[in-house]
């Protein structure tokens, strides 16, 4: 079954309600290339309004709380996200995992706690620079991808985000052939769990700064169905040509 493209936005702690504008102008142009999906994850305090600005748009949250509610401060659940209309969460991020020493365990009860709440998921593994130089990048994505996978899951809810460490916001990028391989080893292990079938249907996208001029040859990269972008995904200017990358493919 051939897998739709998704490109999907990480906005990060950026963005007012004067950004509105970039969304509502990324939402439009994405309707000249209905073969890819679109999503963007802004912070939390603009899911609503964005939503309110494109209607019908696939807007999701950076992160959900494990706890369906409670004594949680600051924290957002699952289930707040999808009540105000988010259809989609990231969970996972390695500025997650590295600033606020998330583990494998605590990804894995995120991602079960979103697909609980209704959403679909994206879930992020990536290894740091030491482990990339010194030759181990594939073992240890594979042992977070086994660490953070959900006990059960519905394959088309849940995609992975393979993101590099040291490629995040760097300009950085690893070589296609590093790419494709990763990818293909993701989906290897995601046929021991999920059955080679359903893994088959399942999204993989490459994250760690993607932009306009090597969006295409990341996306046509195999077992690569798309991109998680943070800076490129803050306008319009940025983020449409690596949609429409994604299109022409
Ligand atoms: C990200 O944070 O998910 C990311 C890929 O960032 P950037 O595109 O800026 O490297």
């Amino acid at each position: 079954m051939a897998r739709r493209k998704y490109v999907v936005g990480n906005w990060k702690m950026n963005g007012l309600t004067a950004a509105l504008g970039e969304a509502q102008a990324i939402f439009d142009a994405a309707k000249a290339h209905p073969a890819v999906d679109v999503a963007l994850c802004p912070p939390f305090t603009l899911i609503g309004p964005m939503l309110a600005a494109a209607p019908g748009a696939a807007v999701g949250g950076q992160d959900c709380h494990s706890a369906v509610s409670g004594a949680y401060t600051g924290s957002v659940a699952a289930a707040m996200l999808a009540d105000i209309g988010a259809t989609l969460v990231i969970v996972g991020h390695s500025e997650r995992r590295e600033g606020f020493g998330e583990s494998d365990a605590d990804v894995k009860a995120k991602a079960e706690a979103a697909l609980a709440a209704g959403l679909s998921v994206i879930l992020c593994v990536g290894e740091p620079r030491e482990v990339r130089e010194s030759g181990g990048a594939i073992d240890y994505v594979l042992a977070q991808v086994a660490g953070s996978l959900p006990a059960d899951f519905d394959a088309s809810r849940l995609a992975i985000a393979y993101e590099p460490i040291w490629a995040i916001g760097t300009g950085l990028v690893p070589t296609v052939d590093d790419v494709a391989a990763m990818h293909g080893a993701i989906r290897a292990k995601l046929g021991e769990r999920a059955g080679s079938g359903a893994a088959g249907t399942m999204r993989i996208l490459y994250g760690g700064s993607v932009n306009a001029e090597n969006a295409a040859e990341l996306l046509g990269a195999g077992d690569v169905d798309g991109a998680l972008v943070g800076g490129a995904s803050l306008t319009a200017v940025k983020f449409v040509p690596i949609i429409a990358a994604g299109a022409g493919l």
